[in-house]
């Protein structure tokens, strides 16, 4: 088995008991390819999800080696990295969150070697439960070297008895409570594996060269070339080692599932498929039909006095550009470009100077002046969630020379924290909790304020059940004791 370097020169932790899941796996098993090049390319199209961290592990029948790191994938990775992972077997992860100390030490994939042979996991969601697994087994004399739950997940898997890995992660999953949506690679296997509520995509395809990949979005594996891709499905084991699937359903399905609807209004990339719903529509729908709901609203502010509608819709670039689109559609207001975002303001090691510090959002974002002055402006978002980047921008606007600024949001207010790997804060962290529509409006300083309701939404999804809408209802899939649960909340961008 071999670790890298950077794993092992991590010696000063804070522990904070509090996982902060939000990120991308991929799993590859291609007996005719370098699968390292093949899984950068994968967690690239998986850049998205995970911005903090990257890692990968490959395995060539005998042997796991691993190299993992800080920052984004094309910081972590190398020619000369990448060269040393050798095999046909690969898992990859990009993630999301955590500042630091702390960031290298939960970066993932988490290998260790068991009695079994060495193994690997790579994890998208988080256990509902993962504080008192880690207490259990710490009772039992496990150590931990991190905070994750994937790391909980690791140690059980390595511990359960029985003849396969099928058989012990079947074993593990009946323990799990909540959302997993994983890859685990042993010396001669890729396992894809997702939990019965279904809460985070995990999707599968068929290698033009033969084999299979595996990734949290079918964008990845349309970079791979991959063909007939669905689903890896609630509650099932899919083993990828050979050119045909072994496909087992460990759990019951439950019904209805509990689909992330967070992740086609915001976190997902527009060219996802996820359970047959595209989320670029869905996006455009979400767009439409808060439209509806504001023009047909009986009181609104878009039009003035004389009944004149607004001048221009713009999006918060990039997630927001496909529902302005659909609001303009609907509500006829004509649709422009308002805000440039810098498309390489992607994390780097570099600290910016107090003074570029201060620019805030502006250090992202440009306005192109001269499709807002003197312009009643509807800005199109996709959500608030602690209400630090929507004043921001309004100023933006105003300071370019718009006349006003009516705010759209294209999901209902966010009052409830996540749970299920979503990194979006405590109640008291969200702007929504405990407070009106009108007085978030007066709080951002928007001239008028929309948020999309729930119903509306779940038109949007053209779907009437099977999605998880608890950070907007506090209605959870699973019961989630609040005084228990913690969350990591040091992401903050919104
Ligand atoms: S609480 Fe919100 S973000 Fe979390 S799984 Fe449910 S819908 Fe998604």
């Amino acid at each position: 088995m071999q670790v890298s370097s950077e794993q092992l020169a991590v010696n000063s932790y804070q522990f904070d008991e509090s996982p902060k899941e939000e990120c991308g796996v991929i799993g590859i098993f291609a007996p005719n390819e370098d699968v390292a090049r093949m899984t950068f390319f994968g967690l690239y199209a998986l850049q998205h999800r995970g911005q903090e961290a990257a890692g990968m592990a490959v395995a060539d029948g005998q042997m796991i080696s691993m190299h993992k790191g800080v920052g984004m994938v094309s910081q972590v990775f190398t020619q000369s990295t990448m060269a040393e992972l050798k095999g046909h077997y690969a898992i990859g992860h990009t993630r999301y969150s955590t500042t630091g100390s702390s960031s290298l030490r939960n970066a993932q994939p988490f290998m260790i070697e068991t009695i079994n042979g060495p193994l690997a996991l790579a994890h998208n969601g988080n256990l509902i439960n993962s504080a008192e697994l880690r207490n259990e087994l710490m009772q039992q004399g496990v150590g931990f070297s991190s905070s994750s739950d994937t790391e909980v997940m690791t140690m059980m898997l390595a511990r359960n008895g029985g003849a396969t890995w099928e058989e012990r992660i079947k074993t593990a999953m009946k323990k799990w409570v909540g959302a997993y949506s994983l890859v685990i690679l042993t010396r001669d296997c890729v396992y894809a594996v997702r939990d019965p509520w279904g809460f985070r995509p995990l999707c599968i395809g068929m290698l033009p060269s033969g084999g299979h990949a595996v990734a949290s979005e079918t964008g990845a594996l349309q970079t791979l070339g991959c063909e007939a891709i669905r689903d890896v499905k609630p509650g099932e084991v899919v083993s990828l080692s050979n050119n045909a699937l072994k496909v087992m359903q460990a759990l019951p399905s439950v019904t209805p599932s509990a689909m992330c609807v967070f992740e086609h209004i915001y976190f997902a990339r527009p060219d996802q498929t996820w359970d047959g719903i595209n989320v670029h529509h869905v996006r455009q729908r979400l767009g439409e039909e808060l439209a509806r709901e504001v023009v047909n609203g009986l009181s609104h502010g878009l039009a003035d006095e004389n009944g004149q509608m607004a001048d221009v819709v713009i999006p918060v670039p990039d997630s927001s550009v496909p529902a302005a689109i659909g609001f303009s559609r609907v509500s006829g207001i004509p649709y422009n470009d308002g805000f440039i975002k810098n498309r390489y303001d992607g994390r780097t090691f570099i600290e910016p100077t107090d003074s570029l510090r201060k620019r805030g959002v502006a250090l992202k974002f440009n306005v192109i002046h001269e499709n807002v002055r003197d312009k009643r402006v509807v800005m199109v978002d996709d959500s608030i969630v602690r209400g630090n980047t929507t004043g921001p921008l309004i100023k933006l606007l105003k300071n370019a020379g718009a006349k006003e600024v009516h705010v759209a949001i294209t999901c209902p207010p966010i009052a409830h924290p996540c749970f299920m790997g979503v990194d979006m804060g405590r109640h008291e962290d969200l702007i929504a909790h405990n407070r009106t529509v009108e007085e978030i409006r007066e709080h951002v300083g928007a001239d008028s304020l929309y948020y999309l309701s729930v119903e509306g939404m779940m038109k949007a999804v053209q779907r009437k059940d099977g999605f998880c809408q608890a950070c907007f209802t506090g209605q959870y899939p699973i019961a989630v004791d609040l005084s228990n649960v913690k969350t990591g909340f040091e992401r903050g961008t919104k």
